[in-house]
C-alpha cells in the first residue's frame, strides 16, 4: 500500500517540479510523525494481552490530522503511513481544513468479544491521549472499528479529564446521542453513490438497469450497494472477506443487509448463488465498486476487468500498474481520494458542529454532502480535461498543489 501511495504521489510531484521547490515536494511526500504504541489490556479472561498500535500524522499544513482507526490482525506501520498520506490528499481535494493522519491497531476485531473490544479501544484511547486532540489528530472509524468504538473513545477521553464533554471535537463518527452527526455512518457510501451518478451522467450512461459489482459489504460497500439499487441499478455481485455472491437478475441489497446483521457474513444468503470471492471482480458489469481493502485490482486481473466505471470506495484498491492498463483500455476510474471522501467531509461537519455546540439535521448534512461531492467531481473532471490527465492524476495534481500552496503560505523558518 505504501508503494502505491508513494508512486501516486511521485507521479503528481513530477508535474509540479517547476512550480514548487523539490525539497518542499519531498517534505509533503514524507510523514511528519510515525508512532508505534504498546497497548497492554486486561481482557475478560483476567489475563494481560499485548497489542501494538500505530499513529501516523502525515501532514498538517492545512489543519489538524484527520483519519480513521483500522483494526486488523495484519495492519502495519507502512499501511498506516500510506493511509495517512492518502488522507492528506483527500482532505485537501474535498476542501476541508484538515491534514492527513491514520491509526492502526493490530488485532482481529471479529475475534474479540464486544467486551474485550471495548477494553482494547479504551486502552488505545488512553495510550494515544498525547496524540488525540482537536488541533492535532482527530480519529474516526475505519475497517474493523465503528460508531460504537468512537463513543468509547470520547468517553475514555472525557473520563480522563474528569468532565462530561470536551471543548472541541476529539473524535468523529460518534453515536449521534453523544455529539455525533446524523448521516455520518452512511456518508462514505453516499459519496460513492453521488460520484457514480456524476460519472454515469458525464459518460452519457443511464444508472437505471446498470449492472453493479461491489467488493466488500461493510460500512461503505453495503450503503453504496443499497443507494445505487435505490437509483435503479442492478446489484449483480457482492463479496466479503470469505465469499462472493452473484445474481444475474440483481440481488436485493436491503435483504442482504438484514442477513448480514443477523449472521455477520454474506454467506448463506438465499437471494443469490455463491461465487468465488475474487472472481466477482472480473465478471461482466458496468460499474465495479471495490469497497473492501487495498491492492485488489493489480497487473494480474486489470486486463480481465470488464466494468466501464470503477468507483474506489476503498482506499488504494488499484495498483499503479493496474491503473496504466485500465487507463489504456479507457476505463473511467473515480479515484479513492474523491470517491470515498464523503466520510471525511461529514466528519468535518461533525467537527464544526461540536466545536460550535450546534446541531445539524440529517437533511442539512445530506444536502451539503451532495453539493460538495458533485462540485469536486466536476472540478476534477474539468482539470482532467484541460490538463489531459486521467481522473486520478487530475485529483492528485489538485490535492498536492493545495498542500504545497499551504506550506508556501505558511512560509519557512531559516
Ligand atoms: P468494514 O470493516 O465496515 O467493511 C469491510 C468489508 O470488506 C467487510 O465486508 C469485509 O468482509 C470485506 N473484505 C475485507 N477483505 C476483503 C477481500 N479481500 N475481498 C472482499 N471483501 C473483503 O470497513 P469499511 O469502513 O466499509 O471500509 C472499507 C474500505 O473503505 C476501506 O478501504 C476503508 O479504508 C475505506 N474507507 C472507509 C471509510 C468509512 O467511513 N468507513 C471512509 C473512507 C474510506
Amino acid at each position: 500500500m505504501l508503494d502505491t501511495a508513494r508512486e501516486n504521489f511521485e507521479n503528481a510531484a513530477k508535474m509540479m517540479r517547476k512550480t514548487f521547490d523539490p525539497q518542499l515536494l519531498k517534505r509533503v511526500g514524507t510523514p511528519k510523525e510515525r508512532s508505534e504504541i504498546q497497548l497492554s489490556s486486561l481482557l475478560a479472561d483476567g489475563k494481560i494481552h499485548l497489542f501494538k498500535a500505530f499513529i501516523v500524522q502525515h501532514n498538517d499544513a492545512l489543519g489538524p490530522c484527520k483519519g480513521g482507526i483500522r483494526m486488523l490482525p495484519n495492519v502495519t506501520l507502512d499501511d498506516v503511513s500510506a493511509l495517512a498520506m492518502e488522507m492528506t490528499w483527500k482532505c485537501s481535494l474535498i476542501g476541508v481544513p484538515f491534514g492527513g493522519g491514520k491509526s492502526g491497531i493490530v488485532a482481529d476485531a471479529d475475534a474479540l468479544s464486544p467486551d474485550d473490544k471495548q477494553r482494547l479501544v479504551r486502552r488505545y484511547a488512553r495510550n494515544a491521549l498525547r496524540h488525540i486532540h482537536p488541533l492535532v489528530y482527530v480519529p474516526a472509524p475505519d475497517m474493523g472499528t465503528n460508531e460504537r468504538d468512537m463513543g468509547y473513545i470520547k468517553d475514555a477521553i472525557t473520563f480522563s479529564m474528569g468532565v462530561a464533554a470536551t471543548q472541541g471535537c476529539y473524535v468523529t463518527g460518534k453515536p449521534v446521542i453523544m455529539g455525533g452527526i446524523p448521516g455520518r455512518r452512511e456518508a462514505t457510501g453516499r459519496g460513492v453513490e453521488i460520484t457514480v451518478l456524476e460519472a454515469m451522467k458525464t459518460l452519457g450512461r443511464d444508472i437505471k438497469g446498470a449492472r453493479v459489482v461491489v467488493q466488500g459489504f461493510g460500512n461503505v460497500g453495503s450503503v453504496a450497494a443499497l443507494l445505487l439499487q435505490q437509483r435503479g441499478a442492478k446489484i449483480v455481485g457482492i463479496s466479503d472477506v470469505d465469499s462472493g455472491l452473484w445474481n444475474d437478475g440483481g440481488l436485493d441489497a436491503e435483504a442482504l443487509g438484514r442477513h448480514v446483521a443477523k449472521t455477520g457474513r454474506i454467506k448463506g444468503f438465499k437471494g443469490a448463488k455463491a461465487m468465488d470471492r475474487d472472481k466477482i471482480l472480473t465478471q461482466p458489469c458496468d460499474i465495479l465498486a471495490p469497497s473492501a481493502t487495498g491492492n485488489q485490482i493489480t497487473e494480474k486481473n486489470a486486463s480481465k476487468i470488464k466494468a466501464a466505471v470503477i468507483a474506489e470506495g476503498a482506499n488504494g484498491p488499484t495498483t499503479p500498474g493496474a491503473d496504466e492498463i485500465l487507463d489504456k483500455r479507457g476505463v473511467f476510474i473515480i479515484p479513492d481520494i474523491l470517491c470515498n471522501a464523503g466520510g471525511v467531509f461529514v466528519s468535518y461537519l461533525e467537527y464544526t458542529q461540536e466545536t460550535q455546540a450546534e446541531q445539524m439535521t440529517e437533511e442539512e448534512v445530506k444536502a451539503r454532502l451532495e453539493q460538495r461531492m458533485r462540485d469536486r467531481f466536476q472540478r476534477v473532471y474539468d482539470t482532467a480535461r484541460t490538463k489531459r490527465l486521467n481522473m486520478r492524476k487530475a485529483a492528485m495534481h489538485m490535492a498536492v498543489h493545495s498542500v504545497c500552496t499551504a506550506h508556501v503560505a505558511r512560509g519557512f523558518l531559516p
